[in-house]
């Protein structure tokens, strides 16, 4: 079982020591893990300058030496991404070595999209028309590996904004998948979104469809875990669930390359 997405002291908004999540993730049956931290570039962020390589490095040379014979561990990043910033992602990213980089796009216009105030003075349709802007974006620079939570302001919105159709922005994803399958990327099922309000993975099955139609196949998978009793949360579930529709493999990553496993040996 993979998790692609798990975050360690290393992010601010994280408490959870690796080894500890290296156990958990045993325990859970996980057999690779990539540890994502967030990496920051928006001054007014409280994850700004808080990553630091070398400290994450180390840490993952204990975790590799304590726990390697029984668990994959990955380099990964989760850098956050909008127009504003890209040419410090691209220095950063051309300054450091991973072997798995997600492109997450948590910055509206002004400030982060997970606060419901953001709702307020914005109608659900402006919250995403601008935020898919910026996931195609991240496309096309070709920093990325996979883009993460690729429907994430559904998990923000409060109720007030209204409910959630995935296809009311299907010609805004049908355009991303295009973009995506030309870039041979490929976006994440972030199982997050099971155990918050959404109570679906992001995305869900209706996008991931819409994806499938398209001709993409390419899918990464990862808990967001950011405590050790989500390791490997809602994996399997949404593995079924990305199968159901189409998808027959996960991508796995060393050194930025992909590689396909196919989720028949995975279930
Ligand atoms: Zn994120
Ligand atoms: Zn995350």
């Amino acid at each position: 079982m993979f998790d692609y997405h798990v975050h360690t002291t290393q992010s601010a908004d994280c408490a959870t020591p690796i080894l500890a999540s290296c156990a958990a993730a045993i325990e859970h049956g996980v057999t690779e893990i990539a540890f994502t931290d967030h990496i920051e570039h928006e001054p007014a962020d409280m994850s700004f300058g808080f990553f630091d390589y070398d400290t994450y490095m180390a840490d993952l040379r204990h975790a590799r030496e304590r726990f390697g014979d029984q668990l994959v561990i990955l380099a990964g990043a989760e850098v956050d991404f909008n127009r504003r910033i890209a040419p410090e992602v691209e220095a950063f990213l051309a300054a450091h070595q991973f072997d798995f980089v997600i492109g997450s796009v948590h910055y509206g216009v002004d400030r982060e999209i997970i606060f419901p105030e953001y709702f307020d003075t914005r109608s659900l349709d402006e919250v995403f028309f601008a935020y898919y802007e910026d996931i195609r974006a991240a496309i096309e620079t070709g920093f990325f590996d996979t883009i993460g939570h690729i429907d994430l302001p559904k998990r923000y919105a409060p109720r007030a904004a209204g409910a959630y159709d995935p296809l009311r922005y299907e010609s805004e994803l049908t355009s991303i998948f295009k973009l995506l399958i030309r870039h041979e990327m490929s976006f994440e099922i972030n199982t997050s979104g099971i155990r918050q309000a959404p109570k679906t993975s992001m995305p869900g099955p209706q996008v991931v469809s819409l994806y499938t139609r398209l001709g993409g196949s390419l899918i990464t998978i990862g808990s967001d875990s950011h405590v050790v009793e989500t390791i490997g949360a809602g994996i399997r579930q949404s593995l079924r669930m990305v199968e159901l529709c189409g998808i027959d493999s996960v991508s796995t990553f060393r050194h930025r390359e992909r590689f396909q496993t196919p989720i028949a040996t995975l279930l």
